[in-house]
């Protein structure tokens, strides 16, 4: 297979090569949430070459969107944010296919777009819809890219159902529950973690590296750090536990 040369930069990676770039062709990665994680996000797998992306949000684009979710546009608002992004991101990378669902996360047939995908980044901005989409995957047997961001601290790990920690484990006091609409986000914060979400997207897709299973990445923009904490299965969870897993079974 022979590739254009906007991946030429990719092919010639060491451990990478063609075979990485053939398996980011085959990739199918699914966002669910086109704010300031899932704009960086969708943004990069369309210029690596993710052979199809899936964009999943209900929402229309509104002016305090545009400190972080920079694929939007002042004369935007009002208008829906999956069809925006499909649009930009078709003109920037033609050779990738995007498909659009602009649905609720409730909504009855959200399982069924999940088999068509690979893995799912959880690009949301809210704790119930992060635990909604956690319980989806889980029931798909889908790996799930979390991200989350408040103020200038963001967090990020993988989620591989039933071989390690899901969110639901590890989520009563995180950061992520709470409200980035009162509390704030500093624009370039969601930046560096929705990156950080498709480079595991990536890895995952193309089999290199070691994915965030069981690590909790915590970055602190004001202190300019990056901490890694261990995070456990809790045997218990009502989510993945064993109770739980056998009945999915
Ligand atoms: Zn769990």
């Amino acid at each position: 297979m022979e590739f254009s040369s906007r991946y030429s930069r990719q092919v010639v990676i060491d451990g990478f090569g063609v075979a990485g770039q053939k398996a980011l062709k085959r990739g199918r990665v699914l966002i669910v949430g086109l704010g300031g994680l899932g704009n960086p996000a969708a943004q990069y797998l369309a210029a690596v070459g993710v052979g199809t992306i899936g964009l999943m949000d209900k929402d229309v684009v509104s002016p305090s969107n545009l400190n972080r979710q920079v694929l939007f546009r002042p004369d935007d608002t009002g208008l829906a944010k999956a069809k925006l992004v499909q649009e930009r991101l078709s003109r920037f990378n033609p050779e990738i296919k995007i498909l659009t669902f602009q649905q609720d996360l409730q909504k009855e047939s959200t399982p069924e777009i999940l088999k068509q995908f690979d893995i799912v980044l959880d690009c949301l901005d809210n704790l119930p819809d992060r635990l909604s989409l956690n319980q989806i995957c889980l029931s798909q047997r889908k790996p799930m890219v979390h991200g989350g961001v408040i103020t200038f601290y963001g967090q990020l790990t993988t989620i591989i159902p039933f071989a390690g920690p899901c969110l639901r484990c590890f989520s009563p006091g995180s950061m992520f529950a709470c409200d980035c609409a009162r509390a704030g986000v500093l624009g370039p914060v969601p930046g560096v973690i929705g990156v950080l979400q498709a480079i595991e997207a990536i890895k995952y897709l193309a089999n290199v590296g070691r994915a965030m299973v069981g690590r909790l990445l915590v970055f602190d923009g004001l202190n300019g750090t990056f901490d890694e904490v261990p995070v456990k299965r809790d045997p218990g969870c009502p989510a993945c536990g064993r109770q739980r897993h056998e009945d999915l079974e």
